[in-house]
């Protein structure tokens, strides 16, 4: 039974379309993650969610009710920038309390909650303090007990990470996964970055201009992708074109296929010659770029000892699963 059911939904500016038709469905207590490159409409269907702006057409059902007539701040809807959009006059406290004091919650009430909901971010001792007074994540966390303070049927979330450095990201994206969780708040985070969502959600959608190519689990975007698209954006796939892929696997292939780096396997036996060209070691696993039959590859092999390395230039041969080679449209 989907809690957030998203139909026929479209979204122009002036006469430019940005997105035509959206449709969507999502289970209650999910996390999904929208996925996709710069300028494919991710946040413009966020604000569409939320109602920060106006929708050309189609229906935003939340259990039940049409959000699409309903003022943004009756829906019920939190929301995260990656800006994080603090008063600067006011303390983390004030902040906290801000939607609160709009709904006029009674001061106790509200004193309590936002208590509560510091406490949830692990700011409980930053009460008193201002914006200024505390460092990217301290401020993204007030802005995200900002919106859990007000209790909401949905809690949207664009970009809330990119703004702040590797370690803190990772730390911040496993609280607000854990908060999530415990709270078992529907949420959409919206991502750029493919470690982010298949390492976060229960279900991905993955956009590209304004439509959502695929849906499905981590497992499923990242071992079955629908198309090109889908490879290119999620992984490392070596895309190879019908011509490159005859040569490569020595036997006639019509259509494009794809491999994952990983997929490969480089020693002293195999059926196809290759030549090293260059590597790099990215911690765990060393990237090669090799030469196979005319073709470039990636080759991603696990980092066991030093000893393992094959130098630039080197001869070798590989072998290449057949079930991870993918036909892609
Ligand atoms: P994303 O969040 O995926 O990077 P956006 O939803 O911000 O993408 O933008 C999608 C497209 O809509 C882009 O081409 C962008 O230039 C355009 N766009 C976004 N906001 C506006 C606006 N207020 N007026 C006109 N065009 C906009
Ligand atoms: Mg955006």
């Amino acid at each position: 039974m989907s809690y957030l059911s998203i139909r026929g939904l479209h979204k122009s500016y002036g006469t430019t379309s940005i997105f035509s038709d959206i449709d969507c469905e999502i289970g209650k207590g999910e996390f999904v993650t929208l996925l996709g490159p710069s300028g494919c409409g991710k946040s413009t269907l966020l604000r569409c969610i939320a109602g920060l702006t106006e929708v050309g057409g189609g229906q935003i059902l939340l259990d039940g009710d049409d959000l699409v007539p309903q003022a943004p701040q009756k829906r019920g809807i939190g929301m995260v920038f990656q800006s994080y959009a603090l008063f600067p006059n006011m303390t983390v406290q004030q902040n906290v309390a801000f939607g609160l004091r709009m709904q006029k919650v009674a001061k106790e009430e509200s004193a309590e909650r936002v208590r509560e909901a510091l406490a949830m971010v692990e700011l409980g001792d930053f009460a008193a303090r201002y914006p200024h007074q505390l460092s990217g994540g301290q401020c993204q966390r007030v802005a995200l007990a900002r919106s859990l303070v007000t209790r909401p049927r949905l809690l949207l979330l664009d970009e809330p990470l990119s703004a702040l450095d590797a370690r803190i990201r990772k730390h911040l994206r496993e609280q607000i996964r854990q908060i999530q969780r415990e709270l078992g708040l529907t949420t959409i985070f919206v991502t750029h970055d493919q470690e982010e969502a298949l390492v976060l959600s229960d279900r991905i959608f993955l956009m590209n201009a304004g439509q959502i190519v695929q849906s499905g689990d981590a497992e499923t975007l990242y071992t079955a992708p629908v198309d090109v698209f889908a490879a290119g954006f999620i992984g490392n796939y070596n895309l190879l074109d019908a011509s490159q892929a005859s040569r490569l696997l020595d036997r006639p292939v019509s259509s494009r296929i794809a491999i994952r780096p990983e997929a490969i396997q480089i020693g002293s036996q195999g059926k196809i010659e290759a030549q090293i060209r260059s590597h790099s070691l990215l911690g765990n696993v060393i990237r090669y770029r090799i030469e196979a039959r005319g073709v470039e590859l990636l080759v991603d092999v696990l980092n066991r000892s030093a000893d393992d390395m094959h130098a630039n230039g080197q001869r070798i041969a590989l072998n290449i699963d057949a079930n991870a080679i993918r036909e892609v449209a």
